[in-house]
């Protein structure tokens, strides 16, 4: 590799940090859309084995994810959206075209994703801990709630946990690549905790039980991810 290329590339990875520990944290600038760099995943393929198989990692990181990040900068291109960070954009989304929203969406929450899992043991902070008995009841109801919303999810969607404006915690779905920031969801605010539920997220591994994947996730939940996201929301 000529010097001049590998110092571009070097350029290339130091922008793209920031963007990636940016993007759910409001304390932050967020990264213009046009700017986003695609993410390296952060474990390995099979890191999440048995709970996700190495392939699936593999094939929804490096195709699907990959296909949404090249589709959004397309469909951003030379538009006033490319001039836009996500977390703006995401607040206007119902006057864009749908080919920016699913892309975009599809985008961001595999980063959101991702980035809460790990093979890590990790617990939920005490802050964190007393507001989800407060707002479920109980982590137990807390986890059913978020779980049924992933395996009600008709079709493909995500599951959330979500910080709302007034501090309390809610669980939603969401159809397609839609996310809690985006103004076309009824309830809004910021993203704590997502579960994939489209088949290209466990049909290779579960076929079509839906619900084991769901119920499965619990021991990737990547805890130290979702603490960071309730303090910085
Ligand atoms: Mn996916």
């Amino acid at each position: 590799m000529e010097r001049r290329n590998f110092i571009a590339l070097v350029g290339t990875s130091l922008v793209a940090a920031p963007v990636w520990s940016s993007v759910y944290n409001s304390k932050m600038p967020a990264p213009k859309a046009i700017d986003s760099v695609f993410p390296e995943l952060p474990y390995a393929y099979n890191a999440l084995e048995p709970t996700i198989d190495a392939k699936t990692m593999e094939i929804h990181y490096s195709k699907h994810h990959k296909a949404y990040h090249t589709n959004f900068l397309a469909a951003i291109k030379d538009t006033p959206a490319a001039e836009l960070d996500l977390k703006t954009l995401f607040a206007g989304i119902s006057k864009f075209p749908a080919a920016v929203r699913n892309n975009g969406g599809g985008y961001y929450n595999h980063m959101l994703f991702w980035e809460n899992m790990t093979p890590n043991k990790t617990a939920p902070s005490a802050v964190l801990s007393g507001l989800i008995d407060k707002s479920f009841g109980s982590m137990d109801k807390f986890k059913v709630a978020f779980s049924d919303a992933g395996k009600k999810q008709f079709g493909s969607g995500w599951s959330w946990l979500v910080a709302g404006p007034d501090g309390k915690l809610f669980v939603t779905g969401s159809p397609n690549q839609d996310n809690p920031l985006m103004d076309v969801m009824e309830k809004r605010g910021t993203p704590l905790l997502c579960l994939d539920v489209w088949e290209h997220a466990y049909y290779l591994q579960y076929q079509n039980r839906r619900p084991e994947y769901v119920d499965n996730f619990w021991k990737v939940v990547n805890w130290d991810t979702v603490n960071k996201r309730y303090e910085n929301r």
